[in-house]
């Protein structure tokens, strides 16, 4: 399948760490998956610590979600007119978390933080965006950018095809660094439309936000008149009923959500300060559009999924995280492997360092080599987990004992493999 794959799509895949380029081999091709488990071309069963990055946090095929997607298709699967789903999933939305008063939906993350900049730079009248390295916020071309460290650096393109007009109003700053905003604010004032960050970033393998780095960065916005965005597209309703809006209560300007929202399916949304969000079409200037924004199908199915997530789904979700991270950080130190287990709330992932990780250029020295060994142990063992060691490992509400035992009997050979692996 992945030849036939490679001979009609670049590199065989639709999105590129799908293609296991950072540890080698050949992607598996899924077929079904039911709770934990997902089963792949071959009949072979693993269980999954990807959740497709994110989204299925009850799990793959829960009949509630997959019942209300049916009720919805029966009905047709596109309209392009207003609907009620698409309503409920927004008064969802702005009922959970409080800073959002105005949601526009949309069909990915990416889409979601390109308007959210587009909607900061219209209302300010500012061109500047400031982000952090090791922060993703999509393939948006301004946010291709990640320059060197340093301050106030100006960002360089990270990608052929992104020109430098575009990345030249993107300032590039280490994470956790308040200093450095500091310094991009005095070098640019009344310059800066935005700050954008990660609520918590999972992109970098996990690095939460030092104490009051969100804070700070929130103070220093509103100080500058800049706008705070806070990207939950991974965290959002999956670090709590709130996202990590829930966790640390810092009140972003804007925010963006994806992932858990969607069921599954391509939902994600912008939202934030009425006052700000007034200014998108058709209520304002700044324009804003998708032929399948609010899909029928797509809002029935993150409805269904947000309705389920109720506070014993999100204790069962941080136990099951808990569990793992402790049975991980076990199998490492019994083969004497240096590590860190990093966790933000329910998301965590393995840095091969004993040293602390705060940022991307921390997170680089790490030894990635062992992960690759790791990686194809727990593969070959049938557990699922994100092909590169910088990405958050994702858990549900379907991971059970018998998930779990299966799990913890694979990290042994696992961590030895991890152990003997050789740069
Ligand atoms: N923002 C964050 C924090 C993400 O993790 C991602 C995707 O992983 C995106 C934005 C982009 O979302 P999408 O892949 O749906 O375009």
């Amino acid at each position: 399948m992945f030849d036939r794959a490679s001979v009609v799509t670049p590199g065989g895949v639709n999105s590129p760490v799908r293609a296991f380029r950072a540890v080698g081999g050949t992607p598996r091709f899924m077929v079904s998956g039911t709770g934990p488990y997902l089963t792949d071309a071959d009949g072979r069963e693993y269980v999954d610590l990807v959740c497709s990055w994110g989204p299925m946090i009850l799990g793959h095929s829960h009949p509630e979600v997959i019942a209300a997607v049916q009720e919805a298709v029966s009905r047709g699967t596109s309209f392009g007119t207003p609907g009620e789903g698409e309503v409920a999933l927004a008064e969802e939305i702005v009922a959970r978390i409080e800073p959002v008063e105005q949601v526009r939906l949309v069909s990915s993350g990416t889409e979601a933080t390109m308007s959210a900049i587009r909607l900061a730079r219209g209302f300010t009248g500012r061109a500047k965006v400031v982000k952090f390295a090791g922060c993703y916020h999509g393939h948006v071309d301004a946010l291709l950018a990640a320059a060197g460290s340093g301050l106030a650096t100006f960002g360089l393109p990270d990608t052929p095809g992104v020109t430098g007009a575009t990345a030249g109003d993107t300032v590039v700053l280490p994470y956790n660094d308040l200093d450095a905003v500091r310094a991009a604010f005095a070098a640019h004032p009344g310059e800066i439309a935005c700050v954008i960050t990660e609520a918590s970033p999972g992109n970098m393998g996990v690095v939460p936000p030092a104490a009051g780095f969100n804070a700070g960065l929130k103070e220093l916005c509103a100080a500058d008149g800049a706008l705070y965005i806070s990207d939950e597209v991974m965290t959002g309703f999956r670090t709590s009923k709130a996202g990590w809006y829930g966790v640390d209560g810092v009140r972003p300007d804007l925010m963006t959500f994806g992932k858990v929202m969607g069921g599954g399916f391509p939902a994600a949304a912008f939202g934030g300060r009425a006052d700000v969000m007034a200014h998108l079409a058709p209520a304002g200037p700044v324009y804003q559009a998708g032929t399948l924004s609010g899909n029928p199908v797509a809002t029935a199915a993150g409805l269904a999924q947000l309705r389920l997530l109720d506070d014993a789904a999100y204790a069962k979700i941080d136990a099951v995280s808990a569990e793992l991270r402790s049975l991980v950080g076990d199998a490492f130190t019994k083969e004497g492997v240096a590590h860190t287990v990093s966790s933000a709330s329910n998301m965590f992932s393995v840095f091969f360092t004993d040293q602390p990780v705060r940022n991307y250029d921390d997170a680089k020295k790490q030894e990635a080599f062992r992960f690759t060994a790791f990686f194809h142990s727990m593969l070959e063992q049938g557990v699922y987990l994100p092909p590169s060691a910088f990405e958050s490992w994702f858990v549900s509400t379907a991971h059970d004992e018998r998930a779990i035992e299966r799990i913890a009997a694979a990290l042994p050979a696992a961590a030895r493999a991890a152990s003997e692996a050789t740069a």
